[in-house]
């Protein structure tokens, strides 16, 4: 296909632009351009026809199934966009006086409560831009809390292997060392190592639940009382929310700071590198730390407050906004009841899936999981030379996307799959069926999966190259 640059023609392009209605300003003549932009000249049909063509060549939720373990690839009901793209939450500007965008604060102060109460939080922040700038910030509410009781002997993280990667980047950039714990043969964390490792250098734990094999944690309140003893503070890694939502919450669990993932468990989609949101809620005893500003109510209006002890600005202004309007929307839309069926049928069709392959395929942890499940594909490689790679390539054949791959790394050959439960039982049956036909094949005719995938634009790329001297720019010549 080629790139709307080579389609370019000079002069074809046709200007529409809104009258002028305020007055003109001179560009003063250093700012001003030396030359035109090089931007393509195509004619409105060709522009159509060309996005047209690049969106038949994507795979969204919209085109099939996407079962992208970690990342919640539901779908999101279009009136959550709808109300995101409302002119009094798109046309303002950040450095806008308070009293003029009233509402706008009102809706983030509304979203901090709702989710509040969804994990038992007493304050919450929309600053950070994803799940691992969530962390960060988090983190950093624990440091400040310990720097403020001039506790400084308190330099270490505990974090279990189950968690995600993260977590332990996280605790590195936060100027942390990190303790790794390992899990036990139920793929929860190993209490008595965990006993073994908090002491009077813990500043915490943290923790992903359900951790990256899909398993809640059932050790939970022990975990949390183990790192309280020690004087740490405990981190929830709530970035896949969509299992425990309605039905657990983190605040009853003992801890004291988590994150969440707007773009994957609040209607916006993970996964396209797009906008996200890591929003932050905390215990009282961190929230004079959170980052400023925060929204807040005062008077009978709404103001942005800076809380006294605060770790500063995490990112410019107040962070994904049009995120959080999209998570308001569908909290007020499906209400406390539909947050907790979403959970419910996302753990129902993780285990349904996982019960109808469970012959053909080995789970890492065989047993009840929750929004996800991970196979592991060790035993098919070393028996038909077929590799979790060759398996999720060949369902790009089958017009679904696959899974997350090698991922967690405690399991070998991994698959993980996160079905969603905005999914049919007749999509969860195609996919069911899909794996199982690969599965047959890798017998009868394994050079076949190994040469997937055979419908697509391209077929196997070099990925080691394409991570090491990937191409960014289109060269002119
Ligand atoms: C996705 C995810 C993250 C990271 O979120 P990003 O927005 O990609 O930075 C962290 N923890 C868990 C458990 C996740 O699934």
């Amino acid at each position: 296909m080629k790139l709307s640059f080579e389609k370019s023609r000079p002069g074809r392009f046709f200007p529409v632009m809104p009258e002028l209605d305020v007055p003109e300003e001179k560009v003063p003549p250093e700012l001003a351009r030396a030359a035109l932009p090089r931007l393509p000249e195509m004619s409105p049909p060709d522009i159509s026809r060309h996005y047209s063509e690049l969106a038949r060549r994507t795979h969204g939720v919209n085109d099939g199934f996407y079962p992208l373990g970690s990342c919640t690839m539901k779908y999101n009901p279009k009136i959550n966009d709808e109300m995101a793209n409302l002119p009094g939450f798109t046309r303002i500007h950040p450095l806008q006086p308070e009293h003029t965008v009233q509402g706008c604060l009102e809706a983030m102060v509304r979203a901090g409560e709702m989710l509040c109460e969804i994990t038992g939080m007493d304050a919450m922040t929309f600053q950070p831009a994803a799940g691992a700038h969530g962390e960060f910030t988090g983190v950093l509410l624990i440091k400040a809390y310990h720097a403020s009781r001039g506790d400084g002997a308190r330099t270490k993280i505990i974090v279990p292997d189950s968690a995600h990667g993260t977590n332990p980047a996280t605790v590195s950039m936060t100027g942390f060392q990190a303790v790794n714990v390992p899990s036990d043969s139920s793929g929860c964390v190993d209490l008595d190592a965990l006993r073994a490792a908090a002491g009077p250098d813990t500043a915490g734990l943290m923790l992903t639940n359900p951790n990256t094999l899909g398993l809640f944690d059932r050790n939970i309140l022990e975990i949390t009382r183990v790192i309280h003893d020690a004087g740490g503070l405990c981190y929830y890694d709530g970035a896949n929310l969509n299992a425990i939502m309605g039905i657990a919450r983190p605040g009853d669990m003992g801890f004291d700071v988590v994150h969440l993932n707007l773009h994957k468990t609040f209607s916006t989609p993970h996964g396209g590198g797009g906008p996200g949101s890591g929003a932050v809620g905390c215990k009282s005893l961190l929230a004079e730390f959170m980052p400023a500003p925060l929204a807040a109510r005062r008077g009978g209006g709404y103001a942005f407050e800076s809380p006294p002890q605060s770790v500063g600005r995490v990112s410019a202004f107040y962070g994904n906004f049009l995120v959080m309007a999209r998570a308001l929307t569908y909290i007020i839309t499906i209400g406390g009841d539909g947050l907790r069926d979403a959970a419910r049928n996302a753990v129902l069709n993780a285990n349904y899936m996982m019960r109808r392959m469970s012959g053909a395929y080995d789970a890492a942890y065989p047993g009840t999981c929750m929004h996800e499940f991970v196979l592991s594909l060790d035993g098919l490689k070393r028996e038909a030379g077929v590799s979790a790679m060759d398996v999720a390539k060949s369902l790009l054949d089958r017009r679904m996307h696959p899974p997350t791959m090698y991922f967690p790394m405690i399991v070998k050959e991994a698959l993980m799959i996160e079905p969603t439960e905005t999914e049919s039982r007749e999509t969860l049956d195609y996919a069911a069926d899909a794996f199982l036909d690969i599965r047959l094949q890798a017998e009868r005719d394994p050079e076949a999966l190994r040469a997937a995938p055979v419908s697509t634009p391209v077929r196997r790329l070099d990925e080691v190259n394409a991570a090491r001297h990937p191409k960014l720019r289109y060269n002119f010549g």
